[in-house]
């Protein structure tokens, strides 16, 4: 039983999935690692890129 299914199912076929920044938690929509970003209050993935925010994350835990 789930009472809050998931927002944004992971889909197999996003060019975002292959982003290194996916591997972080996005500071700017909350989206989990490896999960895409949305927009739009969640109601929209974004597919193709992901928040500036993430890849700065990203690149921050990198050093
Ligand atoms: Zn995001």
């Amino acid at each position: 039983m789930t009472p809050h299914p998931p927002a944004a199912p992971v889909v197999d076929d996003a060019p975002a999935l292959h982003l290194p920044a996916l591997r972080v938690e996005c500071p700017a929509c909350g989206a989990q690692p490896n999960v895409l970003c949305t927009s739009h209050s969640g109601t929209r993935q974004r597919r193709h890129d992901v928040h500036r925010a993430r890849t700065t994350a990203h690149a921050q835990a990198q050093q």
